[in-house]
């Protein structure tokens, strides 16, 4: 059928919603595709629906392509499988909850490994039932803090979620070495710019874990790239290694008088050092325990990767009160030497340097405090934030640092739900085994937005074929004989495969025609104009802009598929 403007679902827009910050938000707004029905939850309109299809045909068509059988598990789930793993508790606000008649509670599905998991427990028994791959493209819900930039980052948002279950390691690597190629075919074919970064697990645990970036200023995600060689990972999954420096040379602790220094800057400006010479020590508890962390007084700790590091347990900064308890911790004056709590430290603090640290007394700091001489360290984590120019992992060179959409992510979860919910399967030998998990998302809806923010321009959007909404967009300019040919082109382009939107709007002025069609961004735009006596017709490339006039019999056949 050809999708007539005159009667579809459309209305476009001059301006943009007041609140819409990027570019995806703003042009799949005023090109009437989605439409907000309450904060994070929108509408998709008939032209969205089409390329939100488009894309989940894609996925869809990839992952049955691996082994994958889609399936559709319910969104309104039991909270109790969530509480089984802990992770109710983990997603916290994010979870959405509800109780039903009886009172009994239940969530909206932010993710499913849990049932997914517990299917598996009630349908296979043997060795002979595995592996699988089991997936389903369906609405997610999470209550984002900041649901903010549109359909990118939705409170109900459409999500390809797949799990596979293995018996061995070795079958888990397979399967997860498929769904990485699988993603690739995916976004190559959504003509989406990406990057494969290495990441680390998040709330699910874990080892090898990798996501899928697409590159844009309006991401929400910083990863790191290396100029120099193919390293890139996510900022809060880069690595430092330093080596350990010669301690000998370094003079003896030297006690310093510093009134008024409780921060870096005011310490600095006062010894006229570099913030990098001095030890920053943060105090946090860790599951209660106190604990101090290090690092260089330059830079950052990341809250973020010290809980990764070091879940499950809670980390919470220390407060004042909790100082005023514990004279021993003078605030803004901490120093590792003697001060008798469990002490982490960024890999910078390398045995063998030495610090201008605090003095554990009021106004007091200490120079030539040197790691492994005068203080331990218990555990080194990576915790600081990484900055552009610090070294790639791999090869040295300074990293860059670029914003990117999150448009998939792939893990190797292992055991950590089959062992939550006992599943096992009977070997060969009638032994029971403990089958091993990875867990595969792709943001369904996301993906549109992250094609519209990197294939607009400054007219609107600019669709590659497979995914847009039509593949060409055929516009009557407004006379009879136009409108006659517009009809005859669209019907013969049907008739051949190709899919059409078709511009028969009577009464609407042929500029406004012409901006509407650049903003909907169908890649081919065929204009039944000036010479349509003749049989002639214009065909424009939406992105390019090159135009080119030729006969309708000619341009069919370019256009056929
Ligand atoms: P983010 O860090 O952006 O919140 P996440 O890491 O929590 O995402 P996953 O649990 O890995 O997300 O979910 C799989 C995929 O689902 C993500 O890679 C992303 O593409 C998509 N996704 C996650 N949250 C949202 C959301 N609120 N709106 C739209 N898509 C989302
Ligand atoms: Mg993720």
């Amino acid at each position: 059928m050809v999708l007539r403007m005159s009667r579809l679902l459309l209305k476009t827009l001059r301006d943009a919603p007041a609140d819409a910050e990027t570019t995806s938000h703003k042009l799949l707004v005023r090109a009437g595709y989605v439409r907000r029905t309450s904060a994070g939850v929108w509408s998709w309109l008939p032209l969205g629906k089409r390329v939100l299809d488009n894309v989940a045909r894609v996925v869809r068509e990839e992952m049955d392509a691996i082994g994958g059988q889609e399936m559709q598990l319910p969104m309104l789930l039991p909270r109790e499988a969530y509480e089984a793993t802990g992770r109710a508790a983990e997603y916290g606000d994010l979870l959405f909850q509800l109780k039903d008649r009886k009172g009994t509670d239940y969530v909206l599905g932010p993710t499913h490994e849990e049932v997914f998991t517990q299917l598996v427990k009630d349908q296979c028994t043997s060795y002979k039932d595995l592996p699988l791959i089991l997936y389903q493209i369906q609405t997610k819900y999470r209550d984002e803090a900041r649901p903010r930039s549109g359909v990118l980052r939705g409170r109900e948002f459409q999500m390809k979620d797949a799990y596979s279950f293995d018996l061995t390691d070795e079958g888990l690597d397979e399967a997860y070495r498929l769904h990485r190629a699988a993603y690739v075919r995916i976004f190559e074919r959504l003509g989406l710019d990406y990057r494969i970064v290495s990441a680390i697990s998040g709330a699910m645990g874990g080892s090898a874990s990798e996501e899928f970036l697409a590159p844009a200023a309006a991401g929400e995600d910083t990863f790191a790239d290396c100029p120099a060689c193919d390293y890139a990972a996510n900022t809060e999954a880069v690595t430092f290694t330093a080596a350990p420096a010669d301690a000998a040379g370094h003079g003896p602790v030297e006690e310093l008088d510093t009134p008024d220094t409780p921060t870096i800057e005011a310490l600095a400006a006062l010894l006229r050092v570099p913030a990098s010479a001095t030890l920053k020590n943060l105090l946090v508890r860790i599951d209660g325990e106190i604990t101090a962390v290090g690092v260089p007084g330059d830079r950052e700790v990341d809250l973020g990767k010290l809980a990764e590091h070091l879940a499950p347990a809670t980390v919470e900064l220390v407060t004042a009160e909790y100082f005023a308890g514990r004279p021993d911790l003078v605030r803004g004056y901490v120093g590792p030497q003697g001060l008798g709590i469990r002490y982490l430290a960024d890999p910078r603090i390398a045995a063998g340097t030495a610090w201008i640290t605090g003095a554990n007394k009021s106004g007091r700091h200490a120079a030539n405090v040197v790691c492994g001489r005068d203080f331990d360290v218990d555990q080194y984590l990576d915790v600081v934030t990484v900055e552009a120019g610090d070294p790639c992992p791999r090869c040295g060179t300074g990293l860059t640092l670029d914003r990117a959409i999150e448009i998939g992510h792939i893990f190797q979860l292992g055991r950590l739900y089959t062992d939550a919910f006992q599943v096992d399967v009977l070997d060969r030998d009638g032994k029971p085994v403990r089958p091993t998990m990875g867990c595969y998302g792709i943001g369904v809806s996301r993906a549109v937005a992250a094609l519209a923010e990197q294939t607009a321009d400054e007219r609107g959007l600019c669709w590659p074929r497979e995914i847009a909404p039509a593949e060409v967009h055929v516009v009557a300019a407004g006379k009879a004989a136009q409108s006659e040919l517009a009809e005859e082109a669209a019907t013969r382009l049907e008739a051949a495969g190709v899919r059409v939107l078709l511009d028969d709007r009577a009464g609407v002025s042929p500029g406004v025609k012409f901006t509407d069609a650049e903003l909907l961004g169908v890649p081919t735009i065929l204009i039944a104009g000036r010479r349509a006596a003749e049989s002639v017709v214009e065909l424009k490339d939406r992105r390019t802009g090159t135009r080119e006039e030729l006969p309708l019999a000619e341009a069919l056949e370019r256009l056929a598929r």
